[in-house]
């Protein structure tokens, strides 16, 4: 079937467009790595639909159009004196597309973008709108949704008073130590990342972000790891202004939560990305077993990064139900190269539990078996599409 795109400038032409169409599905900023977002007919862009940012102070929460990039709502919070409690790495991808895959930041207590979630107004495969608040019966299904259930246009969020931020960069951090003391080091900080390709002797960096209106936990060596003193990417030869202010210098939130610049353009550009989010009981094994792959990896792999996320009640996050570590790794942009080595990732981790990021590239998937809600997420999509307008092929392999 010969694809359409349109892009509807009100919910009523929204409503028309989509009941008019067989098989539909809604463009975030089009950041993800698969075919989530794919549709036999009609594509819908939200550029046109309003993107008013309206805060409720009282209520501390911000209600967004759903098309609204993470770092044109950061900066609009801060300078109004409000904060959201995390970021993506890249500021970049839209709220509504980012909640829908379950896109997180980093740190023990920080839930993925969707937990800040309270609100949600959508307009169904039937052209109907539907709002749901947290606590309505269906909500903890329908935030992390993978665009299944219809078109998010406006995402109430939870905020919090600004903040201020400082990152550090620390090199040579030893796997002996991340084996030990995995959970000290991973709560040293409101934010912690290590970055690694696997073969080094030592983790090549772990990326500190502290708040400043927290007590500093982190001195001047990180479980033996060395400050950088110069600012690094996170990926050996690329341009290290496209990442966020470090050597510990304090800014807003806004533009330390993120490792990328808004203004510039992210990471390594041509890449592929495939992440796993493993219970965090598993995560010393789970290291384990990909350090044991390293030499496989050596010609596909840009970069990991190993980080955690707290666990949640959102029925489809890949942190329902566990405190979770996620193994991401940027590939180069070699699809058959990838291809060969994701089954070994897979081997490796889906055996403790693993389950893949929405919106990268993975292999195998029985979402039954990683998802005790499965069945109760199939009712709300026939629920809210009956005539199953949205459900493109990835939903349908996710359903089963
Ligand atoms: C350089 C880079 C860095 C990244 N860093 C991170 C990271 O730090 N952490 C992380 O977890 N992920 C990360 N990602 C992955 C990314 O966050 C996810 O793929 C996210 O879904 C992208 O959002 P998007 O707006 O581009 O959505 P799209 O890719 O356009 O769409 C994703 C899904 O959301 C649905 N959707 C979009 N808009 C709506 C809407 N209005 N209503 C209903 N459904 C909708 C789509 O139909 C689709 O199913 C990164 C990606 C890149 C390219």
């Amino acid at each position: 079937m010969r694809k359409r795109y349109a892009e509807p400038a009100s919910v009523d032409e929204l409503a028309a467009l989509i009941t008019g169409s067989p098989a539909v599905r809604v463009l975030g900023s089009r950041h993800s790595f698969n075919d989530i977002a794919d549709s036999d007919d009609l594509l819908i862009g939200t550029s046109a639909l309003p993107t008013d940012i309206a805060i409720d102070a009282a209520a501390r929460t911000v209600t967004v159009g759903g098309g609204v990039r993470y770092g044109d709502l950061a900066k609009a919070l801060d300078e109004a004196g409000w904060a959201l409690h995390n970021l993506a790495s890249l500021p970049h991808i839209s709220v509504a597309g980012a909640v829908a895959t379950a896109t997180h930041g980093s740190g023990d207590r920080n839930g993925n973008l969707a937990t800040a979630v309270r609100g949600i107004r959508l307009v169904t495969g039937t052209g109907e709108v539907v709002e749901l608040r947290r606590g309505d019966a269906g909500f903890d299904g329908a935030v992390v949704a993978l665009g299944a259930l219809g078109v998010v246009v406006e995402v109430t969020l939870e905020i919090e008073p600004t903040f201020a931020v400082r990152q550090r960069l620390f090199a040579g951090l030893g796997w002996d130590v991340v084996a030990d003391r995995f959970d000290d080091i991973f709560s040293a900080a409101y934010s912690v990342s290590l970055f690694t390709r696997w073969e080094e002797a030592s983790v090549s960096l772990a990326w500190i972000k502290e708040r400043v209106d927290e007590p500093g936990r982190v001195g001047e060596d990180f479980f033996g790891a060395v400050a950088e003193t110069a600012p690094r990417h996170m990926i050996a030869g690329m341009d290290v202004r496209n990442t966020t202010e470090q050597l510990g210098v304090p800014g807003p939130w806004s533009e330390r939560l993120a490792h990328f610049r808004f203004e510039f353009t992210p990471s390594a550009g041509a890449e592929i990305q495939s992440e796993y989010l493993v219970p965090r009981a598993h995560a010393v094994a789970a290291i384990d077993a990909v350090r044991a792959l390293g030499p496989r990896l050596r010609d596909v792999l840009q970069i990991t990064e190993i980080r955690t996320v707290a666990a949640d009640g959102l029925w489809l996050s890949t942190a329902s139900g566990t405190d979770v570590v996620g193994l991401h790794f940027t590939w180069v942009r070699d699809i058959p190269g990838v291809a060969a080595v994701l089954p070994a990732i897979e081997d490796a981790l889906l055996p403790l539990g693993a389950r893949p990021h929405w919106g990268k590239v993975f292999g195998r998937l029985d979402a039954a078996a990683m998802y005790p809600r499965l069945e109760d997420f199939r009712a709300l999509a026939d629920r809210f599409d009956p005539q199953a307008r949205f459900r493109n092929a990835f939903v349908r392999r996710v359903l089963g």
